[in-house]
């Protein structure tokens, strides 16, 4: 039985939207029991999309790291952060000359996608904000002369920290992006990535079934959860990643549902074989 602080979901959706990094794995090691559920899903007929804020990796990359881990996933399901902000600069800023504090990934996507990087703050008409291992003074000097001459300051994603697989957390973009705002006394004109709409409405696009048929899985509360609970989407929080149920607790932004891992979407005891014969089920027979 699961733990009276835990509240899983008492039916299947037709499509799940599911966070990465804490909730499928963390860092480079697959969480407990997350590959027999999506795999048990999959053969449920149900459509799955993954979600990561992390820039630093292309589509194929996540499926090579899921495929190493055992679990399928499809290059098509996969939604990266990456993904929406080059989706909102070729609407926003087609061509456009980019300064960018980010993975070198992520330098080679927007290259690739037919943007001008630069480091001359008169040229540089959006500075991009990433999480960044190299992150240093010279190029927090480049972001606020290029933000004084009038660029746009966008991010990947907001999230303070990223889980790390020997356990704890490291710096994310949060703080480099609250470097860049305190120094050039400019807030962030717009976040691609999760909690934000255009991610949302990217994901919903990728299940392709109406909001209220996909459930929104993920750990944290500031970006999966507050997405989900901004644009209509029923929620199930994992605790164990970057969320405590003591954390839980005591936050304003609250799950629909609350999970201890991935194996709580599909509950022991529940009438779970009746629900696979459902149509759009393909399951074992009981
Ligand atoms: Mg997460």
């Amino acid at each position: 039985m699961s733990s009276p602080r835990l509240r899983p979901p008492n039916r299947l959706y037709d499509a799940y939207l599911i966070d990465l990094d804490g909730t499928v794995y963390r860092g480079e090691r697959l969480l407990p029991g997350a590959g027999e559920t999506l795999q048990r899903l999959r053969g449920m007929g149900r459509r799955l999309v993954f979600l990561t804020n992390e820039a630093a990796r292309r589509r194929e990359d996540f499926v090579e790291k899921l495929a190493g881990m055992g679990v399928r996933a499809d290059r098509e399901e996969i939604l990266s952060s990456t993904m929406a902000l080059v989706t909102f600069l070729n609407e926003t800023l087609p061509g456009g000359r980019l300064f960018v504090i980010g993975a070198s990934s992520l330098h080679r996507e927007l290259a690739e996608a037919g943007f001008e990087l630069s480091e001359a703050p008169g040229r540089i008409q959006a500075v991009i904000a990433s999480n960044d291992y190299e992150f240093d003074y010279r190029k927090l000097r480049i972001a606020y002369e290029a933000i004084r001459e009038g660029a746009a300051l966008y991010a990947t994603n907001p999230d303070r920290t990223v889980p790390l697989a020997s356990g704890g957390e490291a710096p994310d973009t949060g703080p480099i992006i609250a470097a860049i705002e305190a120094a050039s006394n400019h807030p962030l004109d717009a976040m691609v990535g999760k909690p934000s709409g255009a991610m949302a409405k990217a994901a919903l696009r990728l299940a392709g079934v109406p909001v209220a048929g996909c459930l929104l899985v993920g750990d944290n509360l500031e970006t999966d959860i507050r997405m989900g609970v901004e644009n209509g989407i029923p929620t199930a929080l994992v605790l164990g990643g970057v969320t405590s149920a003591s954390a839980l607790k005591v936050a304003s932004i609250q799950p629909d549902f609350v999970l201890g891992s991935l194996i709580d979407l599909i509950a022991p005891g529940s009438d779970w074989e009746a629900q696979e014969r459902l149509p759009g089920g393909q399951g074992a027979q009981a």
